[in-house]
């Protein structure tokens, strides 16, 4: 039938192309090892239906066993591939029981009790449990990204459809023939002319989600900087913004920061030493940050959004800060080295937006510089910014 030839040559085609961009994508991002699974899924997909529909029938028993072997560990690699997208440990366990049990059955209902739509069950079953135990662990990944989404509507889609073929060979709409009529039955055709679509849909949503997951991965990179890890100005207004618009007036304080001296601390030990300094006085400032937006807002100035506008709160994390500065051990710095911050503080005024702010905490920085540094200067309640019309 030239139609069915048609479509044994074009599904190990079409599973054998997706292998071979899955490989060369691979190779162009090794450390995604997900695509390297994924490469080995299609090809054995691509055996697979050589096994079945392109290979001589003189051992049809052993052809059998093997072919559905290959697509059983198949769909354990794209289950795999899932999983190791987002680096979530696989539940070999669950595998190995459905995989020893499955095929336990499998092989009674081949050489013991012969039956084709016993088979045909206990594959969809195996299939379906396979699927369903990476499904669990994909549900459990808090929280799920829309690529996340869309890889687990593959995975339930793929459950429909392993227990849908079972059940349409048992109830007699789909006509199944054990023997070597077994590629001419209504069964097996029909599988032939779904899998080209379904190859499709399967790859076609693994790439749409590496594509989400490189524009997932550049947001953030926009929003932080790179030595840090702390929020750049950008992403600080991003974050600090929403928070702004749900907290009262007074409701919200800011906190900036400048390390004292610093260009002497560049000049004298050198500009990696004093890239580690901005990295370790970051991170005291994260640690203090009770949670809140913190922010690397210029080279060696910084930003924390503090929640709740109490005064005295405020001045104490101040205080916690510049305590923790002192006790800063930094490679590179003798120890008797100081390391000091000047710090403005600025409670939100009635309609003040993150630049009003910025304004004032920097003015009370600025006069935290003016009066010696290695202090904390609260902004005065009274002065608000002058207000554009
Ligand atoms: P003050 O106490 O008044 O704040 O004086 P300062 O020396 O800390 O401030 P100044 O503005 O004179 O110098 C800041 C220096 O920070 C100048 C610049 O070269 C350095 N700087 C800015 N960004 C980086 C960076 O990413 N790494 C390093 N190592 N140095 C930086
Ligand atoms: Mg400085
Ligand atoms: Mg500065």
């Amino acid at each position: 039938m030239p139609g069915q030839i048609y479509f044994s040559l074009l599904n190990p085609a079409i599973a054998a192309t997706f292998a071979v961009m899955f490989l060369l994508l691979w190779r162009r991002w090794p450390w995604q090892r997900h695509l390297a699974l994924l490469a080995l899924a299609f090809a054995l997909g691509a055996l697979g239906f050589v096994l079945v529909d392109l290979t001589p029938l003189e051992n049809e028993t052993a052809n059998r066993l093997v072919s559905n072997g290959v697509f059983v560990v198949g769909v354990l690699a794209f289950c795999c591939a899932a999983l190791q997208r987002i680096e979530v440990a696989l539940p070999w366990r669950a595998f190995a029981a459905i995989l020893v049990v499955g095929f336990g059955l499998y092989g009674w209902f081949l050489f013991v009790d012969p039956s084709l739509n016993a088979r045909i069950l206990v594959v969809g079953l195996i299939l379906a449990g396979i699927t369903g135990a990476a499904v669990q662990k994909l549900l459990a990944k808090r929280p799920l990204s829309t690529a996340d989404r869309l890889l687990l509507i593959a995975a339930l889609l793929s459950i429909v459809l392993a227990l849908l073929r079972p059940a349409l060979a048992l109830t007699g709409v789909l006509q199944t023939a054990d023997g070597p009529s077994y590629q001419q039955s209504s069964y097996w055709l029909t599988i032939q002319a779904f899998t080209p679509i379904l190859l499709g849909t399967i790859a076609l949503l693994f790439l749409a989600a590496m594509g989400l997951d490189i524009f997932e991965r550049l947001g953030k990179e926009a929003n932080h900087d790179y030595l840090t890890g702390l929020l750049n100005r950008r992403g600080f207004e991003a974050a600090i913004n929403p928070v702004l618009d749900r907290a009262g007036d007074g409701a919200a304080a800011l906190l900036v920061a400048d390390i004292d001296n610093f260009k002497r601390i560049n000049d004298t030990y050198g500009h990696k030493t004093g890239d580690q300094v901005i990295a370790a006085v970051a991170h005291v400032l994260a640690r203090h940050s009770d949670g809140g937006p913190a922010a690397r807002i210029g080279g060696e100035e910084f930003a924390l959004l503090l929640a709740g506008g109490d005064i005295a709160r405020l001045q104490e994390q101040a205080e916690a800060i510049r305590t923790a500065m002192r006790e800063l051990a930094i490679a590179g710095l003798p120890p008797g080295q100081s390391l000091t911050l000047s710090i403005g503080l600025h409670q939100r005024g009635a309609g003040e937006t993150l630049s009003d702010m910025l304004v004032e905490a920097d003015r009370a920085l600025y006069r935290a510089k003016a009066a010696g540094k290695d202090q904390a200067v609260l902004s005065p309640p009274h002065v608000r910014p002058a207000r554009s019309a």
